[in-house]
């Protein structure tokens, strides 16, 4: 990769991992230290903030470059590599010790801090879930269903985020995550293009592929939808139809958020308020029979389900 990249990367605080993994501090990992706050993940599902390693596998890979993706693509900043090729892989092991030392290397900064509960630090140098979701598309990771399996195998809970490009990686995946997100941020094929800006032919498709597929995992599946304000916020009857093909056990309807390298591609003002999310879910509910079930405003998000109240996971 271009040292430009990698200076890039590690001047926005990612710790690498290996040759194409990499661990960065959640902004939640620190308020629930220092501020007892916690993230809309810990609200609705339970895994909690101040025990969860964000990482990713593919930091450098991916076959989308959505407009609202915080993560540095090919052409950002004037450096360019092929997003595509793919490299030798790490084996998973190493990928799960290394993602553990970056992580304890985050923990050890707060070790002078007067603030940080010393219980949540406490706890929080044992991890116990890993939200595989930081950048890049992990399913181009080939064994990834080893790399969930190694975490399973320490007590983890796993969240996966796919883009759903890559149908067959996830129907052939040995071990599956403890709760899989399938990303849908557009409700056409032309807004898809415009704001998802698909790097592989038939990206379209192939999601949609995924989405049929998501009934056969067996934990619970959420549709993920990043919502760009003028950009991705219409069409509602289009979502209803691709929610119904892949039945969800959530929806979580969430604002894009101005940080990282989207600022390069998008302004301030494509920032939803959470009123505009809000009104987006509302209209989703009506149109999919999913109701409202919960909803964090600091996160601009809104949780929608056919349940009442969330599958909850307490650490193990
Ligand atoms: S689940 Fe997501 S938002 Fe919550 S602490 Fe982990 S990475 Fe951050
Ligand atoms: S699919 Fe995910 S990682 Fe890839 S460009 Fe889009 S938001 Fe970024």
């Amino acid at each position: 990769m271009p040292p430009s990249l990698l200076q890039a990367l590690k001047k926005q605080r990612y710790h690498l991992v290996g040759k194409h993994s990499a661990v960065k501090r959640c902004k939640w990992l620190y308020e629930s230290i220092v501020h007892d706050r916690v993230c809309y993940k810990q609200k609705f599902y339970g895994i909690k903030s101040h025990q969860c390693i964000q990482m990713s596998p593919s930091l450098f890979y991916c076959t989308q470059q959505c407009l609202f993706c915080w993560r540095a693509q090919n052409g950002d900043l004037q450096i360019t590599w092929n997003e595509l090729k793919l490299p030798q892989w790490d084996p998973p092991e190493e990928i799960v010790q290394g993602s553990l030392k970056a992580q304890d290397r985050i923990l050890s900064g707060y070790k002078g801090n007067l603030q940080a509960s010393p219980q949540r630090l406490r706890e929080a140098l044992t991890p116990r879930h890993v939200a595989i979701s930081l950048t890049g598309e992990p399913t181009l990771y080939e064994p990834l269903g080893d790399l969930l399996r190694a975490f399973r195998n320490r007590g983890f809970t796993t969240f996966l985020v796919s883009n759903g490009t890559m149908p067959h990686k996830l129907a052939e995946l040995g071990e599956e995550p403890t709760q899989l997100y399938i990303s849908v941020c557009a409700p056409n094929e032309d807004v898809f293009k415009r704001v998802c800006r698909p790097q592989i032919p038939d990206a379209w498709m192939k999601l949609n592929e995924t989405l049929g597929l998501m009934q056969s995992f067996r934990g619970p599946t959420v549709i993920r939808m990043s919502l760009v304000k003028d950009r991705n916020m219409a069409g509602v009857d289009g979502y209803a139809k691709l929610v119904e093909k892949a039945n969800p056990t959530y929806i979580e309807a969430k604002a894009y958020m101005h940080i990282g390298f989207s600022t390069l591609r998008l302004g301030f003002e494509a920032m939803p308020m959470h009123k505009d999310v809000q009104d987006f879910a509302a209209r989703l509910a009506e149109r999919t029979g999913y109701r409202i079930i919960d909803e964090a405003p600091e996160s601009r998000v809104v949780l929608l389900s056919k349940r009442e109240k969330p599958i909850r996971f307490s650490a193990p």
